[in-house]
């Protein structure tokens, strides 16, 4: 029979979340505490954001990537936390036994309770079926800023960004740095899916244009790509024909959508949400089964790593206390996204909980809103907060301070 090495809290992922979860987890008196992580380094993919605007909520100040990720550590490897790297989780089950293949070799693991912190993907070219030919010198952002970043190659010299995602945002900039001819960032919906600040700062600054409302609708070139057609989209996001331009370049960078990495989860039974592709949490970041709990990109996309690290050190500290024997009844208040509201987590509440924070993010740019937490039954007002602007591309957080013991519902009024 195969041996089981057990632990209290075991961490999978050693990103912004992960990092904070084993903290988190250690700092509410978690005796053994094991940390995870497949790349041969922690930090996850801070270390291939080189720019700064990160740390301005956690430090207070704004840092790089690498100096936020670097600060975590220190403050990870001072604990009595074992941290393996090179270490990847391949299984997971729901009773909390995990699968490891390490540099120390295969074995298992089992943990009392499991915080997910596996980060995400990026959507590729396959996903949004973009027509033409299948040549060199289309990469995801993501995948161009660890080349560029990381690896110091030159990815090209002509480019093309389809998508407003921040990476391709921030890599728009980068490009231009490298001294490649960023031709525009092309957009298929009516607004920037990434943060008001990067279209500022990474595109204004530098007089790349924002198309919105277009998009690539073919890809040209044999053996390297040699143009990109863009076109404009109607209102039902379909290209109109009459509209198509030709733009040479040699370089088409994606930056068409996050997905969170949930195979492990699925593995274990996890139930996930079709809106956030994450888990289906309560208030305590558990999950739907028992003991395993979930932060950062693997739950739900977030634009700013600090809110990913809060959650993480939310989800560390009361996986500790499930690890130490601590239950809260099954989440059986429900909360919906209402009017203008594309999702709020937790979806799960306890029947009786109170001073519960929810995360949101609105589905389109709203003026002048004022956002309600209502009981579904009773209409009943249980929190209201006013803002001037809200984006799809930022998380928002609401607060109902109020005993719940109904279904609620999270809507955003103009
Ligand atoms: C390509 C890319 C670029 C980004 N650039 C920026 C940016 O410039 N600015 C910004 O504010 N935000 C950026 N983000 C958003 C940023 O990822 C989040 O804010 C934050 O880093 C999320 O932290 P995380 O810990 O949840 O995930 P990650 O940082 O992705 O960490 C997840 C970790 O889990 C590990 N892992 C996954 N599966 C396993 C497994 N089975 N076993 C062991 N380990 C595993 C991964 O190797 C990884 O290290 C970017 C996201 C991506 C995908």
């Amino acid at each position: 029979m195969e041996t089981i090495e057990a632990h209290d809290v075991v961490v999978i992922g050693g990103g912004p979340a992960g990092l904070a979860a084993a903290l988190g987890a250690r700092r509410a008196g978690a005796g053994g505490v094991l940390l995870l992580e497949r790349e041969r380094t922690l930090g996850g993919i801070l270390n291939q954001c080189v720019h700064d605007g990160f740390g301005l909520f956690l430090y207070k100040e704004t840092i790089s990537g690498p100096e936020y990720a670097e600060r975590l550590i220190e403050d990870v490897v001072r604990e009595p936390i074992k941290v393996e790297t090179g270490a990847m989780v391949l299984d997971l089950t729901a009773d909390r036994v995990l699968r490891v293949n390490s540099r120390a070799g295969y074995r298992l693991v089992k943990a009392k309770s499991v915080v997910l912190a596996m980060g995400c993907r990026e959507r590729t070219r396959g996903m949004i079926e973009i027509p033409g030919t299948r040549p060199a010198g289309i990469f995801t952002a993501g995948s161009a800023q660890n080349l560029v970043n990381l690896q110091n190659l030159r990815i090209g010299n002509q480019a093309v960004i389809l998508g407003s995602g921040d990476i391709g945002l921030i890599m728009a900039r980068r490009l231009t740095f490298e001294g490649v001819a960023v031709k525009g960032v092309f957009e298929i919906l009516p607004w920037a899916s990434g943060l008001e600040r990067n279209v500022r700062q990474c595109l204004m600054d530098f007089g790349i244009p924002l198309e919105l409302r277009s998009t690539v609708v073919e890809i040209r070139g044999r053996d390297r790509v040699e143009s990109v057609v863009v076109a404009k989209v109607d209102d039902r996001l379909a290209p109109v024909a009459g509209t198509e331009s030709v733009i040479p370049c040699d370089t088409l960078l994606l930056s068409v959508g996050l997905i969170p990495e949930n195979e492990l989860s699925k593995r274990a039974g996890v139930e996930l949400s079709p809106i956030t592709g994450g888990a289906v949490v309560d208030q305590t970041l558990m999950t739907s089964a028992p003991g395993i709990f979930s932060c950062g990109n693997v739950l739900h996309i977030h634009d700013v790593a600090d809110w990913a690290s809060f959650e993480g050190f939310a989800a560390g500290e009361r996986a500790a206390r499930y690890a130490a024997g601590e239950r809260v009844a099954g989440g059986t208040v429900r909360i919906s996204a209402g009017p203008n509201v594309k999702y709020a987590l937790p979806q799960f509440l306890t029947s009786g909980a109170a001073g519960v924070e929810w995360s949101f993010r609105v589905a389109r740019p709203l003026r002048n809103v004022q956002v309600l937490v209502k009981g579904k039954a009773t209409e009943k007002v249980y929190s209201r907060k006013k803002f001037g602007r809200l984006l799809p591309s930022e998380l928002q957080k609401i607060k109902v301070r109020q005993t719940v013991k109904e279904d609620l519902e999270v809507s955003c009024h103009e």
